[in-house]
């Protein structure tokens, strides 16, 4: 294999243990959108819900049917939009959907559809959704018109900020959600905590039921959480290894010389497996346990690593390289929040690699 993301499942599930305990009587929905965040969404889903996981949720009716097709006892929810024509599909296919405006719901009642809806307020987030006072309106005439409301849900937009004014915004975020606990006995969910809310937030009084992602990875923004486990893991092999024996320019645009005498090795991921050209100069990758920079430009299918003198004896053609991790991800972009960015991007010809108990039980593509 050229390269491959390597995946601890039971890590994943330490993880989620811990989340578990941390929320206490809430229940989790385990966040899969975006193919579980680019670490597989149909390995991911069956696994967690052969051990106790539930619920879903999904970006888009896509992702949700492509779920369904596992034919698990699971609930599913879209967290994006559903267009007219896709809610009889969701509705036939037992997928809850988020409602954020009102064509969505009279075509429900037009069409005396049954689907189970979570509706969604904006507290903050400025993205979809009512505001909280008209969502008070959207959930009482839901519930005088036989709509079948299972949830109403918020999204924090910077519960991982870290600071005095990000707190204090997600708490306001919090504070305006709270008005929607009163429906608690006729609404099955009520839920606004992502992993920041989960891990910093969960204190404050804010529903039943969490919606945990990126700290189900063992992350929150780009920070390593102390008490999870890491679960990821980008790997390739060296593919050429010289010591050049005068300065030479080093990849496309000439960006960077190496001196005469040094070592550098090519290795086998590009952009295009999800390296993001931003790291070119600035990332390093794990060789033999020693931090080699990435030197030069990133190419398509390669990029360049300088090989420290402490290791030149013990690497070869072939050797193992550690080039995507959580802490690489920590160390490198503290000032960009871009977890997300780099798990999603990673691309489609990296194999991913399941792992139980250290050993390899499925590579799929
Ligand atoms: C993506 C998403 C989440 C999960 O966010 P994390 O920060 O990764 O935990 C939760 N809720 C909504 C609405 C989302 O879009």
């Amino acid at each position: 294999m050229r390269a491959w993301l390597e995946i601890e499942m039971d890590n994943l599930l330490f993880n989620i243990d811990k989340i578990r305990k941390k929320v206490e009587n809430r229940e989790i929905m385990a966040v899969v959108k975006a193919n579980s965040y680019g670490f597989g969404a149909k390995e991911t889903v069956r696994y967690l819900s052969e051990h106790g996981v539930k619920k879903f949720a999904v970006a888009c009716l896509d992702e949700a049917l492509e779920l369904r097709e596992l034919k698990l006892p699971v609930e599913i929810l879209i967290l994006g939009v559903i267009f007219l024509d896709e809610i009889d599909i969701a509705d036939r296919n037992d997928i809850q959907i988020t409602v954020g405006n009102w064509d969505q719901i009279e075509y429900i009642k037009k069409n005396n559809l049954k689907v189970g809806v979570h509706i969604k307020i904006d507290t903050g987030m400025g993205r979809l959704g009512f505001l909280p006072e008209e969502g008070e309106r959207v959930v009482e005439y839901c519930l005088a018109n036989n709509i079948n409301i299972v949830g109403i849900y918020s999204h924090l937009s910077d519960a991982d900020g870290f600071n005095r004014e990000s707190d204090n915004y997600t708490e306001t975020q919090i504070k305006k959600f709270q008005i929607f606990e009163k429906y608690k006995d006729r609404v099955k969910y009520i839920h606004i905590l992502n992993s920041g809310g989960i891990l910093r937030f969960n204190h404050e009084l804010s529903g039943n039921l969490v919606r945990a992602g990126i700290c189900m990875y063992g992350m929150i923004a780009n920070y390593r959480v102390p008490e999870l486990k890491r679960v990821f893991c980008v790997k390739t092999k060296i593919l050429s290894i010289r010591t050049v024996e005068e300065d030479s320019f080093i990849s496309y645009g000439r960006k960077y010389t190496l001196h005469k005498g040094e070592t550098y090795a090519t290795i086998g991921v590009g952009y295009a497996d999800g390296i993001k050209k931003e790291f070119s100069n600035r990332s390093y990758v794990i060789i033999e346990n020693e931090k080699c920079p990435i030197i030069g430009e990133i190419c398509m299918d390669m990029c360049m690593v300088k090989i420290p003198d402490s290791i030149k004896d013990k690497v070869q053609i072939e050797t193992e390289v550690i080039v995507v991790r959580d802490d690489i991800i920590e160390e490198i972009n503290v000032e960009h929040k871009c977890s997300w960015d780099i798990l999603t991007g990673i691309g489609r010809r990296v194999y991913r690699v399941y792992k139980e108990n250290g050993k390899p039980y499925l590579i799929t593509r």
